[in-house]
């Protein structure tokens, strides 16, 4: 503990320097989380924190630094933050960042923390900050979501741009579509789902794919007319390889058939661009600068740069955030809505659930997670937590 003690004044000063005298004692327990802090010990120190904090707080400006200076060795540059650090390639107009909910179910934590960490890049250089509605899966969109995901991100980030819905934007992914027919880098497949994965496999061309330009066009019509195709029966691919070393970048689906009925379209539409096409359409005609994602979506990043690649764009500065994991909190939609369906909780409006409608209820300000945020930053590690400890952090960065 004489360590840590040590190690905790430090990082109190350091704080308190950067936030004019006045350190927070979330921000010196995270600092010293990140430090290999145990998570079982923080119950046991956080009044130790605390103490130390308040110490640090009576001192003066000066005084602060003067004992700054003697112990600052004792802090590591890279763990503690002042700040976001900054992002590469930013212009005088700021950043053009995103958030894409899909408006199949409740927000929730999970979905906070690396997208704060856009919202305040945005703060901070000015810009925009898009929150962009993924509504092109008919069967996994829910009427209600629309306006919830309004009233979360309105109260969560505070600076939202715009809110864009994907499914009003249907014929720009409709002409990206055709664009990408006529230069050759999407085709028509009608091979059966099973056949075609054989084919992938084993690094085989489907037969479709060595279809004319014109013939495409032609199935393309096919798959937008009623009479045409069927559900099932015809899918748009990307013309990358069936050579691709990774076996999820082989001629990977572009837009497929549905008919089921979408919450705000109706049956308008039969045939829905699928996520790598809709997010490239969008990035690139929204201009985004900078794209800051989780790291599960790495290989999706590599399509859509095929797919920039074609228009000759060039593709975003991209992170791939590592995730928070909570050991005991259902994070997924597909977890929270089976636990709601067990009885174990009331409903989506819960207020025990780990959604932003429950933290708001219970009273937790938008500037504790901001902070929360910006104090782990730009990080790839992944990060397993109990909610318990999360929220002792998030307490003391709300005082
Ligand atoms: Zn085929």
């Amino acid at each position: 503990m004489k360590n840590l003690e040590k190690k905790a004044r430090a990082y109190a000063l350091k704080n308190a320097i950067h936030y004019n005298g006045k350190a927070n004692s979330g921000a010196v327990i995270s600092a010293l989380f990140n430090e290999g802090l145990k998570r079982e010990e923080v119950k046991k120190y956080a009044r130790e924190i605390n103490k130390i904090v308040n110490e640090v707080n009576k001192l003066s400006l000066i005084q602060q630094e003067k004992e700054y200076k003697k112990i600052k060795g004792l802090v590591s540059e890279r763990e503690v933050r002042e700040g976001l650090e900054e992002l590469p390639n930013v212009t005088k107009k700021g950043v053009i960042m995103r958030f894409r909910p899909a408006p199949s179910g409740p927000l929730h934590i999970g979905h906070i923390i690396s997208n704060m960490v856009s919202s305040l890049y945005v703060k901070k250089y000015g810009g925009k900050f898009l929150i962009i509605i993924d509504d092109t899966n008919p069967e996994e969109t829910l009427s209600e979501a629309y306006k919830n995901i309004k009233r979360d991100c309105d109260w969560i980030f505070g600076n939202v741009t715009e809110y864009i819905n994907s499914s009003d934007r249907m014929d720009l992914y409709y002409s990206y579509a055709v664009s990408l027919i006529e230069k050759n880098k999407a085709y028509v497949c009608t091979c059966k789902q099973e056949a075609f994965k054989k084919l992938a496999e084993n690094k085989k061309d489907c037969p479709c794919r060595k279809k004319s330009i014109k013939e495409n066009i032609k199935d393309w019509e096919k798959m937008l007319g009623s009479d045409g195709f069927k559900e099932g029966e015809a899918v748009l691919r990307f013309k990358s390889s069936m050579q691709e070393p990774n076996p999820a970048m082989r001629d990977f689906p572009l837009a497929r058939i549905s008919l089921y009925k979408h919450v705000r379209q109706g049956n308008k539409y039969r045939v829905w661009p699928l996520m790598n096409l809709v997010v490239s359409v969008d990035d690139i005609e929204y201009k985004m600068t900078h794209i800051i994602r989780g790291k599960d979506h790495r290989d999706n990043a590599k399509r859509q740069k095929m797919i920039f690649d074609v228009f000759g764009k060039k593709f975003p500065w991209t992170f791939f955030m590592g995730r928070i994991k909570f050991k005991d909190l259902p994070l997924s939609k597909r977890k929270i809505v089976a636990a709601i369906e067990s009885g174990e909780y009331k409903g989506m409006e819960d207020i025990r659930l780990p959604t932003l409608f429950a933290l708001r209820k219970k009273g937790y300000k938008p500037e504790a997670f901001a902070k929360f945020a910006e104090q782990r930053g730009l990080t790839e590690v992944d990060k397993v937590m109990d909610s318990e400890d999360f929220f002792r952090i998030i307490n003391n960065f709300s005082k």
